[in-house]
């Protein structure tokens, strides 16, 4: 049996999905420019496709899971399960005005034309808000629509802003922040979701290993107990003597998010050749 996964034939999500099944031990890149691709390693087959059409072949079961922007799946609005949240594709669906603007806030688009590719997103966060106002759909090149007449405001999706900032508009309001999921169909026999639960393990194992580094460093043994106080590690860290008298050296695991401050806690306690390398699975 082999679990059919389904990913984005080409564009923004393309290369992080295919690195993160590499990152999982799943090689496929003998099939990179058909149709589909069989795993050698791993009971996975993988199918290219448009993102779009992605959580509609799952829910059909198709494929059983796939890779795609939370911004597709919400839009589709099809019964299916968010297994897991990848870490990569992150965006935000935002409304944006003219720059010239004073927008004050969501009450700006009442009786306003808004052009937008995500119809659904947009008319429920307005129904949300108690906002009327007309949900313009067009399919590409939104960010044009107020400088061209056909809109007052627009909703697209934004990652730096520069796109908006170059035609003119400002960021009024984000309306989703979205990153890749992995999704899956409801209906899974037994062995599908043993399947599934393999490659969650790594996915785990994975992400957990991007916010980690793995720290050594050298410390005066009278030293030692306050630099290990600022290094939790995964149960603590390991000390091991060096061969000059007196010196130790600490191993222990960061994470990314409190790096730069610990960093500067370690070298005011006296460490010193302090080492900072990635850690490729961290298997807990
Ligand atoms: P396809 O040909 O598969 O339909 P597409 O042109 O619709 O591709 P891409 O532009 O490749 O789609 O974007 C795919 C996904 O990447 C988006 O749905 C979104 O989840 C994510 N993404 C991340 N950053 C951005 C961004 N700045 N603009 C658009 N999408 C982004
Ligand atoms: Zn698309």
């Amino acid at each position: 049996m082999k679990l059919r996964l389904a990913i984005q034939k080409s564009g923004r999500l393309h290369d992080d999905s295919i690195k993160l099944l590499k990152e999982c031990g799943i090689d496929v890149s003998n099939g990179l420019n058909k149709l589909k691709a069989e795993a050698s390693n791993f009971p996975i087959e993988v199918y290219f496709l448009r993102d779009d059409d992605i959580p509609q072949y799952v829910e059909d079961g198709v494929a059983d899971i796939g890779i795609v922007g939370e911004n597709v799946v919400y839009e589709k609005n099809k019964p299916l399960t968010v297994l897991n949240k990848l870490g990569f594709g992150k965006c935000r669906l935002s409304v944006a005005v003219r720059k010239s603007e004073n927008y004050t806030g969501i009450s700006f688009l009442e009786g306003k034309k808004v052009a937008t590719s995500y119809p659904v997103i947009l008319t429920k966060y307005l129904k949300d808000k108690g906002v009327n106002a007309e949900v313009h759909e067009i399919s590409g090149s939104v960010e044009i629509a107020p400088s061209i007449g056909l809109a007052d405001a627009i909703c697209d999706l934004v990652s730096s802003g520069s796109t908006l900032f170059s035609n003119g508009l400002q960021e009024a309001e984000t309306i989703l922040s979205s990153e890749a999921v992995l999704v899956a169909t409801n209906s899974l026999d037994a062995g599908k979701k043993q399947i599934i639960d393999r490659l969650l393990f790594r996915i785990e194992s994975v992400k957990k290993a991007r916010n980690t580094k793995y720290i050594l460093l050298n410390a005066p043994n009278d030293k030692l107990s306050e630099i290990i106080a600022l290094l939790p590690g995964m149960k603590s860290p390991t000390v091991l003597p060096l061969a000059e008298p007196g010196w130790s050296s600490v191993h222990s695991v960061l994470n990314e998010n409190d790096f730069w401050e610990i960093i500067e806690q370690l070298k005011a306690a006296g460490a010193q050749g302090i080492l900072v390398v990635p850690i490729e699975k961290m298997v807990i």
